[in-house]
């Protein structure tokens, strides 16, 4: 099989995610000379290591898929603007391997009406994200996720509000409808996480609600889904109020199937809720909502391929659409770079992710803009041909 094909996307992603970019000085001439690219905005985590002259997008279009722009110093992979032709061109030398790569249009809401730039990010060209709270309680404790950058990045940008209201998802949802009415795709709920679950798991859903309101004003709630992202209750009684929105999604994450690895990894989520505990809540989230609507992350690299096949597998088996995000090194999460998940492993995971989706009726919570998942993928069937010689090769070497 070559590699020039759109049956070769989710490889070359795999690969792009595996190893990150090389991002050279060229390209930001070229965000220099050209308006309206969508660039990193820090509101979670920041997978670009070393100073850049500015922000850089934080994703970019590969043969029709969206890929997550990481970079970590030295790679095969380069970035750079080629101004003849004004073209921006991911190279792999060793691999003799060239791509056209698209960056992403931003939003004109974050440019007409700067203070929703404030409020809201533009994740995967097509999924408008709120960020509420921009802190997490296990932070607080020193038992947070270890691959989690929230604090620090929190720290690092200033100027965006940290609690969101309904008023402020409501009026930026309407406000994009207005400006953008074609970009958007998907509304997605995001924490950060409060001590007092049940109250958390309230702002969550009121913000959801919110924002539905605006969708049905624009006639576009039937189209346009609105995703959770969020720790379960403790009173799983509070997930009936999931039943008033429509066209929603949730996901609670486990973040590892290993339950030895989920204690060390996700030590606050063991002490303060408990894995079997967390399961209980998808099994009753997927009752609440229905099949295949309720997810769980599994980050890949810090536990064997095997293993989140395995939680993958079970998941799907359980009703529950299982999120495959490929571990992006942030700065300021403990793991940092002491983890990099290679090619030849990620394809063994891709390879079983891709059975599951040819098996389950499976959703991927990302549509079509899932920068570090691969689960929008594996729906369109990118991981049924074998991995291509030219990266088998180079991975070999
Ligand atoms: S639950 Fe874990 S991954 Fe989520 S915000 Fe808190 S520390 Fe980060």
């Amino acid at each position: 099989m070559d590699c020039t094909g759109r049956q070769s996307a989710g490889w070359i992603k795999l690969d792009l995610l595996s190893r990150g970019v090389e991002i050279d000085e060229s390209v930001f001439a070229f965000l220099a000379a050209t308006a309206n690219v969508a660039r990193r905005k820090n509101f979670y985590n920041t997978p670009i290591w070393g100073e850049t002259l500015s922000p850089p997008p934080q994703e970019l279009r590969v043969l029709g898929v969206v890929v997550g722009l990481n970079s970590y110093g030295v790679s095969p992979w380069r970035l750079s603007w080629s101004r003849d032709q004004n073209s921006l061109a991911l190279r792999n030398a060793a691999a003799g391997l060239e791509y056209t790569a698209e960056p992403l249009p931003d939003l004109h809401l974050f440019a007409r009406h700067p203070q929703c730039a404030k409020l809201a990010n533009l994740y995967g060209g097509a999924a408008l994200a709120f960020f509420s709270p921009r802190t997490c309680y296990f932070f607080a404790d020193g038992t947070e996720c270890s691959f989690c950058s929230l604090a620090g990045t929190a720290e690092e940008t200033v100027g965006f509000k940290s609690h969101l209201s309904e008023a402020d998802v409501q009026t930026t949802v309407r406000t994009a409808f207005e400006t953008d009415p074609e970009r958007i795709e998907q509304i997605m709920i995001v924490g950060g996480n409060m001590r007092d679950l049940d109250r958390g798991f309230r702002h969550h859903v009121s913000l959801a609600a919110a924002a539905q309101t605006s969708l049905r004003e624009a006639g576009r709630s039937g189209n346009v889904s609105v995703h959770i992202a969020t720790m379960p209750p403790r009173n799983l009684d509070l997930l009936s109020l999931l039943r008033d929105l429509e066209n929603v999604h949730v996901m609670f994450n486990l973040e590892v199937w290993d339950p030895s690895v989920f204690a060390d990894v996700c030590s606050g989520k063991q002490k303060d809720y408990g894995r079997e505990a967390l399961i209980l809540a998808l099994k009753a989230l997927r009752t609440a909502i229905g099949e295949y609507r309720a997810h769980s992350l599994l980050v890949t690299g810090i536990e064997t391929a095997e293993s989140t096949i395995t939680g993958a597998r079970a998941l799907a088996e359980m009703g529950v659409s299982p999120i495959i995000n490929i571990y992006h090194s942030d700065r300021h999460s403990r793991l940092g770079l002491s983890v990099r998940p290679t090619f030849a492993y990620l394809a063994q995971i891709a390879h079983g992710v891709q059975e599951l989706y040819d098996t389950y009726p499976l959703k991927p919570y990302w549509r079509n803009c899932g920068r570090n998942a691969i689960d929008s993928e594996a729906s369109h069937g990118l991981f049924r041909s074998p991995v291509p010689q030219s990266l088998e090769k180079v991975t070999a070497c």
